[in-house]
């Protein structure tokens, strides 16, 4: 568990780093730049506020962009930073990378401060191996193209970045968390932690995922802050990439 102080700490970098973005952002947006070669902002502001953020290659890092079409590299990548986050799990699959990691513990005090609830990590962490069987399970019950609306082939889950986090409210199944208290304020709230909905309703077409309130992905604080700024709803949008409804066959 990490000491009170050092998360009281964590909590003034994180909102000092909001306060950054968003002071950036009004000081561009209101034509202070002179002499720089400052992009016009579109009406809504969308492209202007993520232009320039592109994908990581390195699979270490937080803006690493992991979909149908664009698996890690190698495919059996593991991080080698896991920790356990001070939060409720279900006793498995509960590491994160350790930046994520804390990020969850603050994101859970949050929630629970603002609901009375507890939040659950269900799932973080899952290695090339376990997502592999984990996946073929899914096609044996289900069938190829069923198991890739809501499972990903081994190299090609973001759970393998141990950036990645499935949760839920206590006493609820995760299939359900988008309905609840917490569900409601995490979707609100999670880019102040550095968090994203990786896989929101609508946006099938370009995650090549049915909606998962439940689904987080750890991105840091000033991708996430822009992308809410933005109304960005994915990760494919906010890189300006193209969209991945499914495998390259
Ligand atoms: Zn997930």
């Amino acid at each position: 568990m990490a000491p009170r102080v050092s998360v009281t700490v964590l909590h003034r970098f994180r909102a000092a780093a909001v306060a950054g973005v968003l002071a950036m952002v009004g000081t561009v947006a209101s034509g202070n730049g002179a002499g720089a070669a400052i992009p016009v902002p579109s009406p809504d502001g969308q492209g202007f506020l993520t232009r320039g953020v592109t994908p990581a290659e390195n699979p270490a890092d937080p803006l690493v962009l992991v979909n149908k079409i664009h698996p890690l590299a190698p495919r059996d990548w593991a991080p080698d930073d896991l920790a356990r986050p001070d939060v409720a799990t279900l006793g498995a699959h509960d590491e994160l990378r350790t930046e994520a990691a804390r990020a969850l513990e603050e994101l859970a005090a949050g929630a629970e401060g603002a609901t009375g609830h507890e939040l659950v990590l269900v799932s973080g962490y899952r290695s090339a191996d376990y997502q592999r069987r984990l996946y073929a399970r899914y096609v044996d019950a289900h069938g190829r193209r069923a198991a890739d609306t809501f499972s990903a082939r081994a190299g090609h889950s973001e759970h393998q970045t141990g950036l990645a986090a499935d949760v839920t409210e206590e006493g609820t199944t995760y299939t359900r968390f988008g309905r609840t208290d917490t569900g409601r304020w995490v979707a609100g709230h999670a880019w102040r932690y550095g968090f994203v909905v990786r896989y929101p309703r609508g946006a099938e077409h370009v995650t090549g995922y049915a909606a998962e309130p439940w689904h987080l992905r750890y991105v840091g604080t000033e991708l996430a802050t822009r992308m809410h700024l933005a109304g960005t709803a994915t990760l494919e949008e906010a890189f300006g990439v193209r969209p991945a409804p499914d495998y390259a066959r």
